[in-house]
């Protein structure tokens, strides 16, 4: 289990900046390659208050991250991020609350609308967030979805 930094951890090369999907964003100021640590929590932010409480300290939610989770308090960038880009997560890869959702408005074809609690099932999701997804929410996606039959 890593261990927790008192104030948590942002990488350098991000601003905290006013965004066009919500509030503040967080934005590289620098190409961030893929599999860089953008961002180290003080704590597991896990559940929907939690993570809100976090405010800016947490980047923006959209249906087509650049960000998914290393261990269970640390971002870190899904691909190469180019300089100016927002640094958005999916929160369904952290929240699994049957109650939780959350309406969004992000410009991506990809966008949800309605992003909820229950999206770690949806399939197509699995696949693409797979190795990226909270520890505690890839184990429930590993429980609902058996290993494939490999071999002869
Ligand atoms: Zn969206």
């Amino acid at each position: 289990m890593p261990e927790a930094e008192p104030d948590g951890w942002l990488h350098p090369a991000v601003e905290v900046r006013a965004s066009d999907i919500a509030g503040r964003g967080m934005f590289a100021t620098a190409p961030i390659p893929a599999h860089t640590v953008v961002l180290r929590l003080a704590a597991a932010p896990f559940g929907a208050s939690a993570l809100a409480s976090l405010g800016s300290g947490f980047p923006n939610h959209a249906c087509d991250p650049n960000l998914g989770w290393l261990n269970e308090l640390a971002l870190g960038a899904i691909t190469d991020v180019p300089d100016g880009t927002e640094l958005v997560v999916d929160y369904a890869m952290s929240i699994a609350e049957p109650d939780w959702f959350l309406r969004c408005h992000c410009p991506s074809y990809r966008c949800r609308q309605m992003v909820e609690g229950g999206d770690w099932r949806i399939a197509q999701l699995q696949q693409r967030y797979d190795g990226w997804w909270a520890p505690h929410v890839q184990r429930l996606v590993d429980e609902k979805q058996p290993p494939v039959a490999k071999g002869p």
